[in-house]
């Protein structure tokens, strides 16, 4: 079996890192030579400062990027900051910013153009989630999910490009999920939102195209040492029967969504718009939809 990635649990970054793309693959075309591609290019992830986002700020940052990472917690991305600096040696801008709130998106993209004097990538990784089932769910509580991961996509995306990308091109990503692809119980509000993103990215990637902008979006199965997974995964032993019966057999790492989104910002996929990649070991594909985690989280709310 080829070896895995590594990863660890905690929002730390990682010991050791072997490079699997060239180092310098986010070398900036104009500054540096044409194949090393990524060095001094800026990317700003929204939920940088955690989970997938914290990992991908700093795989991005280990192939010379500089990064801006930005959560409603400024203590959150700026603690994380601190350590992707450390880690990677390269610069990281940390912001206090609502994926809800267009003037504090402006706000931001201003103070970080200020700084690095271009933004080329967007990820798009700001998400709320939890379980519930759709015949409790407060109409308020489907709307914040879609106004934090869809509208809230959609607002940083048409800052980014109103304020860099139309006139100099981008790199967009937007993280999604396979929630939506068969349908998943305790889950209408993510799956529905997420959704919407997907058809977003295919709109945008139509629309922006003739800009030299790229949109595409990445589905990541279920990963462990994330707050998504703590929250959505249930019990240990229910999470790792689930992994098992996926094809891969096992769960994801935060390193192996990082790098996958490394390939779609980088210029080795400098002919890709517009579409789905998904990264969850066929996990979507195989695994039966889990009617007792509903009858169970029925019969333990009705005990509250
Ligand atoms: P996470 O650590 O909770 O990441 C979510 C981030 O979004 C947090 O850093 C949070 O920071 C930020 N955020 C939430 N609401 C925000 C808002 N209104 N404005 C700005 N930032 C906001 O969770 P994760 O599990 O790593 O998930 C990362 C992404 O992967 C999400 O898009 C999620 O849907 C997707 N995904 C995850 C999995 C998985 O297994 N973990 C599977 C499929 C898809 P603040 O609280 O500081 O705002």
């Amino acid at each position: 079996m080829a070896q895995l990635p590594p990863d660890v649990e905690e929002d730390e970054c990682l010991p050791e890192y072997r490079y699997l793309f060239c180092p310098d693959l986010l070398h900036d075309l104009l500054k540096g030579h044409f194949f090393s591609c990524f060095r001094d290019k800026v990317a700003f992830i929204t939920g940088g400062g955690s989970g997938i986002g914290f990992r991908i700020a700093e795989i991005f940052m280990r192939h010379g990027c500089h990064t801006v990472i930005a959560s409603r917690s400024l203590l959150r991305v700026s603690m994380a900051a601190k350590k992707l600096i450390a880690a990677t040696g390269r610069q990281c801008l940390p912001l206090s910013m609502d994926v809800r709130a267009p003037p504090a998106i402006m706000a931001a993209v201003d103070q970080a153009l200020k700084e690095f004097g271009k933004i080329d990538i967007l990820i798009n990784g700001a998400a709320g989630n939890f379980l519930c089932p759709a015949s409790a769910l407060s109409f308020n509580a489907f709307r914040t999910v879609v106004d934090i991961d869809t509208i809230g996509t959609f607002n940083v995306s048409r800052v980014l490009y109103e304020k860099f990308f139309r006139d100099h091109g981008g790199v967009i990503v937007n993280i999604t999920a396979t929630l939506n692809l068969r349908g998943q119980v305790l889950q209408v509000h993510a799956g529905s939102a997420k959704a919407a993103v997907d058809a977003m990215t295919r709109h945008l990637a139509v629309e922006w195209g003739p800009q030299n902008i790229r949109i595409n979006s990445l589905a990541p199965g279920p990963i462990s040492g994330t707050e998504g997974l703590r929250r959505l995964g249930g019990s240990p032993a229910r999470v790792s029967t689930k992994a098992l019966v996926s094809p891969l057999q096992r769960l994801g790492n935060k390193t192996e969504i990082a790098h996958s989104v490394l390939y779609l910002a980088s210029p080795l996929a400098s002919f890709v718009t517009g579409t789905m990649l998904v990264v969850d070991g066929g996990a979507w594909l195989t695994s039966p939809n889990d009617t007792k985690q509903l009858a169970d989280f029925e019969s333990s709310s009705a005990k509250l």
